[in-house]
């Protein structure tokens, strides 16, 4: 019997507001429902989609490696992780990578693994990690701390001690806090995602790292939502150049939609997580280790980042355009890739809701903004289709104002 959705979703923690849709199926950026109706996915299930739906190479590697081997446990080499570990040490500044199965534990490792290198380093009295407003860092009790915003906080007993956040962009305040002698680390986004799309501005990703050589403090990232490839290059701060940190936390896009994350670190602080001091279940398992190199196949081979960069380019340019025929609809256009977040002028939400209507998933983030976070392999084609969608619903936005 058909149900609504009300009903389905009874037995269900209501922990979502969900939009009334389910899906049937999915290829490259378009999403089936089961009403027929097709939607443009450019909320890319929250940046996971790196390579949209149903690309036939992570098809391709699931269905083979499922027909092998599904999971055996940590208590035993896998040759796999061996080899997607390799391939992010090689691409990126680290010795050595945990895997997980979300962005959370990736988190979990990191701020364990900051701790741990001060302890065995002789200093176990830091362990205190400096964030930043506005962060977001997931939902376990020490990423809620982490993140410090209070929505997230409430009404789970006494917040894990051992974070401070900052005011973003408040250097004084970052001086002073930094000059305390517990503090371990400093965690943060390169771009804030669920913030609103806030980028640090490059340079202080090399004042943080100047801080943290300044004073013995290990610099965290936390590239969940902006690594592979997201932001136009492997991981967003190499748009900086030399501001590598010393621990790095990633997910969502490396497993393509399969749960996978991953704690890359230096040697010094990698190697402070002797045998026993961490372990998880899953993270790592045959399957997950599959899909990942699959995922590293595409994203780095020749020439697809770059091919980002200039799809970003276009995408940018298209929505400037916009911005300027709906100044009373859109007031910013952020970010840097195919990371992009919309500033409007009405309620997020209400936008998100009519690029719905228009066939488009979008994704709200803060500070009033909407997430554009289309699949890598998002064409040209299928960007000018996107912004011929996002237009319709900017005119139909614009019209209801006037009218009201
Ligand atoms: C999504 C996200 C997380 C949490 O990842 P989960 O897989 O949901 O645990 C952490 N940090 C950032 C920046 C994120 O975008």
């Amino acid at each position: 019997m058909p149900s609504s959705p009300a009903e389905t979703s009874s037995s269900i923690y209501p922990t979502y507001n969900r939009a009334p849709i389910s899906f049937e199926s999915g290829e490259g950026v378009w999403l089936k429902a089961n009403d027929g109706k097709r939607y443009l996915d450019c909320a890319g299930g929250i940046a996971v989609n790196a390579l949209g739906h149903a690309h036939p190479h992570l098809v391709d590697a699931l269905k083979s490696q499922a027909e092998k081997l599904w999971h055996v446990s940590n208590l035993f080499e896998i040759p796999g992780q061996k080899r997607l570990a390799d391939r992010l040490c090689q691409a990126t500044f680290a010795d050595r990578v945990f895997f997980t199965n979300s962005g959370a534990e990736a988190l979990e490792c990191a701020i364990k693994t900051a701790r741990r290198f001060h302890h065995v380093n002789g200093a176990p009295e830091r362990v205190n990690i400096l964030t930043f407003e506005g962060a977001f860092h997931g939902r376990t009790l020490a990423t809620i701390a982490a993140g410090g915003q209070a929505k997230y906080l409430e009404g789970f007993g006494p917040k894990a001690p051992g974070f401070m956040s900052l005011p973003f962009g408040d250097h004084d305040a970052l001086r002073m806090a930094a000059a305390e002698p517990d503090v371990a680390a400093i965690l943060v986004e390169p771009v804030q995602g669920e913030g609103g799309v806030r980028k640090l501005p490059l340079p202080c990703l090399t004042g943080l790292r100047e801080l943290c050589d300044e004073r013995g403090i290990l610099l965290i990232y936390d590239e969940v939502q902006t690594g592979i490839g997201r932001t136009g290059r492997f991981f967003a701060h190499q748009n900086a150049g030399g501001a590598e940190p010393d621990i790095l936390a990633t997910a969502k896009g490396i497993g393509g939609g399969f749960p996978l994350g991953a704690c890359l670190a230096t040697e010094a602080a990698g190697s402070a997580m002797t045998p026993g001091t961490h372990g998880t279940t899953y993270g790592g398992n045959p399957l997950a280790m599959a899909v990942g190199n699959a995922v590293l196949d595409i994203v780095l081979d020749e020439g697809f980042l770059e091919g980002v960069r200039d799809k970003a380019i276009l995408f940018k340019q298209s929505l400037e355009s916009l911005k300027d025929r709906f100044p009373d609809v859109l007031e910013e256009v952020r970010g840097t890739g195919l990371l992009i977040g919309l500033k409007t002028v009405c309620p997020n939400t209400e936008a998100v809701a009519a690029l719905r209507t228009e066939g488009l998933l979008t994704v709200p983030a803060g500070d009033n903004v909407v997430r554009l976070l289309p699949p890598l392999t998002i064409t040209s084609e299928e960007i000018r289709e996107a912004v011929q969608r996002l237009e319709n619903a900017f005119a139909a936005l614009s019209e209801n104002k006037k009218s009201a």
